[in-house]
């Protein structure tokens, strides 16, 4: 029988608009990986209400984050994507993972610490300290061989490592102890406004921010009032990060390589490159936008897809759960009617 593919499993939350950096960093990395693995992407929700949000645009936002997934190339013939709240077992695991887990090390994570910086603790739901206690769950219930994280997530990819060893150690062998996965393309987009920080939905500043839905006259408007660096000449240079990223934006969305690029506009000046490089953007991101629309049209399509992404999860959810009930010492469940 042919060997199987490695499990690759994959979270966002549903928060806000997708940007290019996520495109270009992220989303277009995952679909170069669904010929070579088993691809699992969930949309996860129940991260999403860890702190303050409307309950109507997590639901909206939910469903265009598939629409653009799909749109960006997520082949649903090629992978599973699923939202997290339709799938029993992330929850449920996360308990038994989280009475594994020490307190001190939860109060520990970066993203806790930053996140609850300067409130006062009355005013912090647990769902923040416990939210690594849930990715390790996400992870762990598909017995993921590998799971590609930001830097921001790492430290979250190490506890996992740490709960799995642990879970493993005090009942016995159950968990594969998931591995990071590095991908070689993409580096990071920028924001527009300030070249220093990454792009990011979470940016109050939305002239910085590419968004893949935008229209052509937005992003245009965008990218020829990007902040540029003194002097004239159009190179990627330390100390010309405008420049930089702008180039940056039009080899990936280009497939050209900034050197190249870097010739082509030799003795041009910065308006003819941004007209060019607003040309490359709004060319590139046109059929994703468009592909994306048509498919809010088609809420039949995107339910079929989110149905047969959460039985196939669900599938392999139950596999991991009932192992972990079993060794945790909990009575099979009985046979309900419902
Ligand atoms: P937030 O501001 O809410 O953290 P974000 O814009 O950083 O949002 P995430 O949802 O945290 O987006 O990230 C989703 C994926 O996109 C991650 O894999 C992350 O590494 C990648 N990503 C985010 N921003 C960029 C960027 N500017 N350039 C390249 N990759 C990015
Ligand atoms: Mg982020």
């Amino acid at each position: 029988m042919a060997k199987e593919k490695p499990v690759i499993l994959t979270c966002a939350q549903p928060t806000g608009q997708l940007h290019l950096g996520n495109y270009l960093g992220a989303i277009k990395n995952w679909a170069a990986l669904l010929d070579d693995y088993q691809c699992y992407f969930g949309i996860v929700d129940l991260h999403a209400i860890t702190t303050p949000y409307v309950p109507a645009e997590l639901r909206k936002n939910t469903l265009t984050c598939l629409a653009q997934y799909i749109a960006c190339g997520l082949d649903p013939a090629k992978c599973r994507i699923f939202v997290q709240s339709h799938v029993i077992g992330h929850t449920e695991l996360a308990w038994v993972l989280g009475c594994l887990t020490p307190m001190g090390q939860l109060q520990r994570m970066t993203q806790f610490k930053d996140k609850a910086r300067g409130k006062e603790s009355g005013s912090i739901g647990a769902g923040l300290l416990y939210y690594p206690v849930l990715m390790a769950a996400d992870i762990l219930l598909y017995n993921a061989d590998l799971v590609p994280v930001g830097d921001d997530q790492k430290q979250h990819l190490e506890l996992t490592r740490d709960i799995a060893a642990k879970f493993n150690n005090t009942y016995s062998p159950t968990f594969k102890v998931p591995e990071p996965y590095k991908h070689g393309s993409g580096g990071r987009v920028m924001s527009l406004q300030d070249p220093t920080k990454k792009m990011s939905k979470s940016d109050a500043n939305e002239s910085g921010v590419l968004f893949l839905l935008d229209p052509p006259n937005i992003l245009r408007k965008k990218i020829m009032s990007a902040v540029t660096d003194t002097g004239k000449e159009i190179v990627a240079r330390e100390d010309k990060p405008g420049i930089s990223n702008l180039l940056d934006i039009m080899s990936a969305v280009t497939d050209r390589s900034a050197g190249d690029l870097e010739k082509e506009f030799v003795g041009q000046g910065y308006a003819t490159f941004k007209t060019a490089v607003a040309d490359a953007v709004i060319a590139h991101l046109e059929p994703i936008r468009e592909k994306c629309n048509a498919l809010m049209e088609d809420k039949e399509t995107l339910n079929k897809v989110l149905q047969e992404g959460a039985s196939d999860a669900q599938r392999r959810a139950n596999r991991t759960l009932s192992k972990v009930y079993r060794k945790a010492g909990f009575m099979e469940r009985p046979t309900l009617e419902r």
